[in-house]
């Protein structure tokens, strides 16, 4: 049923509006018909009214008129001028009227319950008024405590604390007429209805909304107001909830891809720190072919542990500062190797002629030493060599966790040492190519490499 803003004739029954809430579904229900007609929809569901919705909790309040600019006012004032002009000519009251009539059905279409009461209302005085003393003193009241709330609600929603001082102030004016009704057994709610006045329906919206506990928020995404159960409920729909889900996937994805590019970045670093020393070595004044060769390998051992790495980070099975320290050491490591002796670094061909001239050293030794008194100084050289060899050769099988002292390193270091002085004094007594010389050469080589061994843990151990 709409309402008709051109009838110029009274009609039976006050036109009323009917707030029920619904606090378990969180809904408010809103019917807006005269007296009888809103009493039978909402018992028995029939009746003709000019509106019937049920809403989210809140949505009254939160979509009530405001006027801060008095419209409804000054529409009223002309509605009450009007009835002056009824003599000679009753058209021109009429003709009076009808921009106001134009106005509040336009109101009336914004389908706000507040507004469509309002503009009814407004129409409803009007004609009712005209017959009565004093009519138009009476009419001027009538709107002005109609209208009163969009003014205090102009510039904030009801619930907000400069509306409660003024809605406070107003609420006992004692002029604003309002029932309770309770229709039927079997309707659980109770209905506030309004009939000048929207004031006490304000109040006892947020009177129950408070006994609830429920409250108004903003929503995070919409920016809207709605009513919740609690401040811990931040999103007013699925729709914003789903919004927000998106959006918190997208900010995740952003974080990943800035963590992905932090890695990479990393990861390209330590790779050119390694790739410089290594040009270095095959370019250059300083090339060192060997030393080269070995520091690829190395490399490439470096290359295939960061993929392996990088993808355990990607995963989120690896800490970004984890894989960062461990570049760290990676280029320590590089730093190492660059300063370290060619002959640790050097293919494992060296290596293993290197070992077997040291244990060929340290057999013939310790054969000797068993044919000597252990006081003499002869046996004491022959059972160093022996240790000092093992102690190498425990370094060339890359056993660099041997818990080797400072001083056994020392003294190792000195029987070796004297070893090679001895050995490189004898070489050139024999003639190149003999099977004496070569032993000699390799044995030379051997300490070299294991001398160099030696060495690189002492310092390493410091
Ligand atoms: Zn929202």
């Amino acid at each position: 049923m709409v309402y008709d803003f051109s009838s110029r004739e009274r009609e039976m029954g006050k036109v009323v509006l009917a707030l029920t809430l619904n606090r378990k579904k969180m809904t408010e229900r809103v019917v807006i018909a005269r007296y009888d007609d809103a009493r039978l929809r909402l018992e028995h569901n029939s009746g003709d009214v000019y509106y019937d919705e049920t809403r989210p909790l809140g949505s009254l309040l939160i979509h009530f008129e405001g006027d801060a600019k008095r419209e409804w006012n000054t529409h009223g004032m002309a509605l009450r001028e009007s009835y002056g002009k009824v003599f000679p000519f009753e058209a021109e009251r009429w003709e009076m009227a009808a921009p106001v009539s134009k106005y509040l059905r336009r109101k009336y279409k914004s389908d706000e319950p507040s507004v469509m009461f309002a503009a009814i209302r407004t129409w409803e005085d009007y004609l009712n008024c005209y017959h009565m003393n004093h009519g138009a003193d009476i009419l001027t009241d009538r709107l002005n405590l109609l209208y009163r709330p969009f003014f205090l609600y102009a510039d904030h929603r009801p619930w907000q604390e400069e509306s409660a001082v003024a809605l406070s102030r107003t609420i006992h004016d004692g002029e604003s007429q309002v029932e309770l009704w309770y229709p039927m057994k079997k309707w659980l709610f109770e209905v506030i209805v309004a009939v000048s006045s929207l004031l006490p329906v304000i109040s006892y919206y947020l009177y129950k909304l408070e006994e609830w506990g429920f409250v108004f928020q903003e929503c995070k995404v919409c920016g809207k107001y709605f009513a919740a159960k609690s401040r811990h409920f931040e999103l007013c729909s699925d729709a914003c909830r789903r919004v927000q889900a998106v959006e918190a996937k997208r900010e995740f994805d952003e974080r990943a891809r800035a963590r992905g590019d932090r890695l990479e970045q990393l990861d390209e670093t330590a790779y050119n720190y390694w790739y410089t020393r290594l040009r270095k070595l095959r370019k250059g004044k300083n090339a060192d072919s060997e030393k080269a060769a070995a520091i690829k390998s190395a490399f490439d051992a470096f290359r295939k542990e960061a993929v392996a790495r990088k993808g355990a980070v990607k995963r989120g099975e690896m800490k970004l500062s984890e894989f960062s320290a461990w570049l760290a050491l990676k280029n320590d490591e590089v730093d190492r190797l660059m300063v370290m002796g060619t002959a640790k670094l050097t293919g494992s061909e060296e290596l293993s002629e290197a070992k077997r001239a040291l244990l060929s050293l340290r057999n013939k030794s310790e054969k000797a030493s068993g044919k000597l008194k252990t006081d003499t100084w002869q046996y004491r050289l022959t059972a160093g060599i022996v240790k000092a060899s093992d102690v190498a050769l425990s370094l060339i099988d890359g056993n660099a966790a041997a818990p080797f002292g400072r001083d056994t390193l020392d003294e190792s270091f000195a029987s070796l040492q004297d070893a090679l002085r001895r050995a490189e004094a004898v070489i050139d007594k024999f003639a190149m190519g003999t099977s004496q010389h070569t032993l000699q050469k390799n044995r030379i080589a051997a300490l070299k490499i294991a001398l160099a061994l030696i060495k690189e843990k002492r310092n390493n151990a410091k």
